[in-house]
């Protein structure tokens, strides 16, 4: 008896590593289901397209998408998921192709949903009102690739409401993944081979809040018990995190990677206050002395952001000298876009195109020397890094990341995959911008 070839299904994700989370989880279901995975650019039965809208230029990536794949296959079912399809539901069913828009809910349901509009013949709108939703989504992913480094969904959601971002108008109030469900996804990536995890979620700093009996130290000190995980990776989290309670317990955690991306968005107090963020750069500053203190050897990143509106030269020139005088190991700068729905949408003096643009340039530039002199502090001494992949373009040299998530190259093969390993660093390779050295026997 001939079986039929199993229908195919292709998968492009837009945004953060939260999405990268969801279109994991997502994939397991169509494969339990019989569903074969295949490459975005290939012929596909359904496209799941999951996608952002931070900024418009999310939106506009995320419609680009969407017309590729109906090229690609005219008679495909489209699935629209994510931030985007929850912030304008019709807007993207209106777009040929597109059968199925589902928001930042249900996606454990997406093949039901698929099949659904294929059986009916028709177009599903499954969009549902977040902000009523309360309940943390459990989509746990099962099954993984042999890699080294996984990513691990744990919360969903923002309360903060910063006056430029869609974010809680679109994933909802913060919810939080039982510990019990964390630890068990956990041990099944430690028993899998994976030596690290690295958390992600729309607000971290905020799990347990909605849970009430715990809380993001109390999820560490629990993950850290788990034999075989080595590494825990913090995703973004906001200054007022980082307590001397917090920063005392961790320094006891030598798993929780020394590496704090805490997210800043400007270097101004009147900028601060207008994003209605809720710390000063004073408070920042205090923060990261706290740490530094105590863990000298912390790398610190960032976001940040160009052309808020009303922000003046003078701000401007307050938030660059802020990231200089904090001496971050990386930035990443974005410009401001208006979202509609958001408070700063309708603030008055908004900032020029070019104006953003400039500024842009400069603060990346900055960013680049500042980043240089963090890595060349490790010249000469050994760190311990966790070896991942064969490095692309030159046989006989492999990849991985420190602890401050610096990549670094070492002559070697894939008996490195994996291993946590000692490496002396002898010098930086600019084009590539990682360190190089050679693994310590
Ligand atoms: S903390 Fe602010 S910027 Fe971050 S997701 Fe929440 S509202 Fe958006």
């Amino acid at each position: 008896m001939e079986t039929s070839p199993a229908r195919k299904v292709a998968f492009f994700t837009l945004g953060c590593k939260t999405n990268q989370y969801d279109t994991e989880a997502m994939q397991e279901q169509f494969v339990k289901k019989g569903y074969q995975v295949v490459d975005f650019q290939e012929y596909a039965d359904v496209y799941v397209i999951n996608t952002c809208t931070v900024t418009s230029l999310g939106d506009r990536k995320s419609r680009q998408m969407i017309r590729k794949a109906h090229r690609t296959n005219p008679n495909a079912i489209i699935a629209v998921v994510g931030c985007y399809a929850q912030q304008a539901a019709e807007e993207v069913l209106s777009i040929p192709g597109v059968r199925v828009a589902l928001g930042t809910r249900n996606r454990s349901k997406i093949v039901e949903y698929v099949e659904m509009a294929e059986a009916t013949e028709s177009s599903i709108n499954g969009v549902e009102d977040i902000m009523k939703v309360r309940e943390f989504e459990d989509t746990p992913i099962e099954s993984f690739d042999g890699k080294t480094r996984a990513v691990l969904k744990i919360q969903e959601g923002c309360n903060q409401y910063c006056t430029y971002c869609i974010i809680p108008y679109v994933r909802g109030p913060i919810r939080s993944r039982k510990p019990s469900s964390v630890l068990s996804e956990v041990q099944r990536l430690a028993e899998a081979g994976f030596k690290e995890v690295v958390l992600t979620g729309i607000h971290i700093a905020s799990y347990g809040k909605d849970l009430g009996d715990t809380s993001l130290l109390e999820l560490l000190k629990a993950m850290h018990g788990v034999s075989g995980l080595e590494r825990i990776r913090l995703g973004s989290i906001e200054p007022n995190l980082l307590t001397q309670e917090f920063i005392d317990c961790v320094r006891d955690l030598p798993k929780v990677c020394r590496h704090y991306h805490i997210s800043l968005q400007s270097g101004c107090d009147a900028t601060l206050k207008r994003m209605n963020r809720r710390y000063t750069t004073g408070e920042y500053r205090e923060i990261v002395h706290r740490l530094r203190k105590k863990m000298p050897d912390t790398a610190i990143t960032t976001d940040i952001m160009t052309g808020f509106p009303g922000e003046t030269d003078e701000e401007f020139e307050e938030t660059y000298n802020f990231v200089k005088e904090i001496g971050f190991s990386k930035i990443h700068v974005f410009q401001y876009s208006p979202r509609k729905g958001t408070p700063a949408a309708s603030f008055k003096n908004q900032v020029s195109p070019e104006v953003k643009e400039k500024r842009s340039r400069e603060l990346i530039e900055l960013g680049h020397s500042l980043e240089l002199a963090f890595m060349k502090s490790f010249v000469g001494k050994q760190v311990s890094v966790l070896f991942e992949e064969e490095h692309p373009d030159m046989k006989g040299l492999y990849e991985g990341y420190t602890e401050q998530y610096v990549r670094v190259t070492a002559p070697g093969g894939p008996e490195l995959a994996g291993m946590i390993l000692p490496v002396e660093i002898y010098e930086i390779n600019r084009e590539t911008n990682s360190l190089e050295g050679r693994v310590v026997r």
